[in-house]
């Protein structure tokens, strides 16, 4: 009937308007900064390096296949050496450059060593537009257990999948 589903979509603006002073599952904006919404486990911006025990030991072995990959090549790696200039599995530096990266995480995809992976966070303030977004391995390395708290069940089946290759590796060979 005509009008009918104007009057109906009415009832759901009014519907959503009355019941946001009572329920805060009718709100549609938050109170940001101060408060944000919640973002699914799926949801993902930039990446950020995972270290298990101490930043300054990251997954990541700077095999530099991230690099390679990166569609806008907004990733660059440079690998540690020892004082004989022997290579060392840990990147010396690795930054990506948030300005340009595109957020499709390729990197992640093709990182044989779960060491990269995709973060929640979305807002990285800052006053310089080159130096401000250009993110060194200390502005990305985050934490296993910070991994866990954005990405539960991806988190869970990684650790469990490093722990079986470490087992298998650790079997004496027959
Ligand atoms: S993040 Fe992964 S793919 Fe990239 S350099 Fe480190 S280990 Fe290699
Ligand atoms: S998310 Fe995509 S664009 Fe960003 S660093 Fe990874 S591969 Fe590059």
């Amino acid at each position: 009937m005509f009008g009918l589903e104007l009057l109906r979509g009415l009832a759901v603006t009014a519907r959503n308007l009355i019941g946001s002073y009572f329920s805060g599952d009718r709100m549609v904006t938050v109170q940001y900064p101060e408060a944000a919404r919640p973002t699914p486990e799926n949801f993902r911006n930039f990446p950020f390096l995972v270290y298990d025990e101490r930043p300054e030991e990251l997954r990541c072995v700077a095999c530099k296949i991230c690099e390679k990959e990166c569609p806008p090549q907004c990733i660059y790696i440079e690998q540690r050496r020892d004082e004989k200039g022997r290579p060392i599995k840990q990147p010396e530096v690795f930054d990506i450059d948030l300005a340009v990266c595109m957020s499709c995480a390729i990197c992640v995809e093709v990182c044989p060593f779960d060491a990269i992976k995709m973060d929640h966070q979305f807002d990285h303030p800052t006053d310089n537009r080159f130096s401000g977004l250009l993110a060194d391995k200390w502005k990305l390395a985050r934490s296993n257990q910070y991994y866990h708290s954005i990405r539960p069940a991806e988190a869970a089946e990684v650790d469990a999948r490093l722990a079986a290759e470490a087992a298998k590796k650790a079997k004496p060979a027959k």
